[in-house]
């Protein structure tokens, strides 16, 4: 398979175009990431301090290695006096939840966990419609459900503690637009500015394809519910929702040997990257665009890595290959806990003709 010859990227990932010298449209129009400086971080959360209510800020955490980092920065660095919160939509991994625990209990922190069972009442019905057509381009529909309610819950945390802000770990180099990357799949009129209408086009042709997607109301009212959430409601046009990784440089040797050292951090068992190691969905969605395009969003994390000159290529083709080798047994239980057979699921997908 051709790949870039900057990055790692293949010739199968979405709306990829190779120039003459084999690099691609994404290493060509790369922005490296601008970091803002340390000390404004500490000028605008010092107008948080102690203001009026019983915490400086609240956390998110999921149990992943993000989220664990920014929790410890926080409080060691920072100072602040943190609220935790974990959004649990009944999907997270086993080690995803001890790693909540030990990064809470460590740190002496406040920690409330916010539960929503729709993913759980919804994913039989998302997995089932996709399976009908399987679609790469529909893979972000298996999370359906999961953005409004972490939204939800984060608004639900600001306004009953009287939160000043929240602090989050998204926007770091592995993690940068990824999901906008593969929702191209679904453009209708990729390059055209208007990328909601777009978007909504590519669905009512993904629709035709396969109606089940519309013709269960409960399941067309999440699936609208969550297009709001997603590209509707924009949390960070908030003042007070500031990211870690806008203010301080990604280093990835030094988040893992904090975590690991002082937080007891561990990546869960039988998923062999620390990135999004916290929900059971994800996975699956990795195994499945690996099945479907031959590729994962590691291909473009690692590519980013790449791009901010924080891994060399040599070293991410080595990793790809690690890191896209998905457990079996891992994503087998967790099918079978909804009724389905990760055999069986691969014959249809043989069947259809959708497999790399
Ligand atoms: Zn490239």
């Amino acid at each position: 398979m051709k790949r870039c010859s900057k990055c790692i990227l293949t010739e199968t990932y979405p709306r990829i175009v190779f120039d003459a010298k084999g690099v691609c449209n994404y290493c060509n129009n790369y922005k490296i990431k601008d970091i803002k400086v340390e000390e404004n971080l500490l000028r605008t959360i010092d107008k948080y301090r102690n203001h009026n209510s019983k915490y400086d800020c609240a956390v998110g955490i999921s149990g992943g290695r993000d989220s664990a980092y920014v929790a410890y920065y926080a409080k060691k660095t920072l100072k602040l006096n943190i609220l935790a919160f974990t959004v649990d939509n009944g999907l997270m991994t086993e080690g995803a939840k001890k790693n909540v625990k030990n990064t809470v209990q460590i740190l002496g922190i406040d920690h409330v966990t916010i539960k929503y069972n729709y993913l759980l009442r919804s994913f039989r019905t998302s997995l089932s419609t996709w399976i009908r057509s399987p679609s790469p381009a529909m893979l972000g529909l298996l999370c359906t459900g999961c953005n409004s309610c972490i939204l939800k819950g984060i608004a639900r945390i600001v306004e009953k503690y009287r939160i000043p802000f929240c602090l989050h770990g998204e926007g770091e180099p592995e993690n940068c637009d990824d999901e906008s990357t593969f929702q191209e799949l679904l453009l209708r009129f990729p390059g055209v500015r208007l990328k909601r209408v777009s978007l909504l086009l590519g669905f009512s042709k993904e629709v035709l394809k396969n109606p089940l997607y519309i013709l269960n109301p409960m399941y067309l009212f999440a699936i609208m519910n969550e297009y709001y959430y997603r590209y509707l409601f924009n949390i960070n046009r908030k003042k007070n929702y500031i990211g870690l990784f806008d203010y301080i440089q990604w280093d990835e040797k030094e988040i893992m040997t904090k975590i690991k050292n002082e937080l007891g951090w561990k990546k869960p068992d039988l998923i062999n990257y620390s990135w999004r190691s916290d929900c059971k969905i994800h996975q699956l969605r990795q195994y499945l665009y690996m099945e479907t395009l031959g590729i994962t969003k590691n291909d473009g994390a690692l590519s980013n890595m790449i791009r901010e000159k924080l891994m060399k290529r040599e070293d991410a083709i080595k990793l790809i290959k690690k890191y896209n080798d998905m457990s079996r047994p891992f994503l087998s239980d967790f099918l079978n806990e909804f009724g389905f057979s990760l055999d069986e699921l691969d014959k249809v997908l043989q069947k259809k003709g959708v497999v790399v």
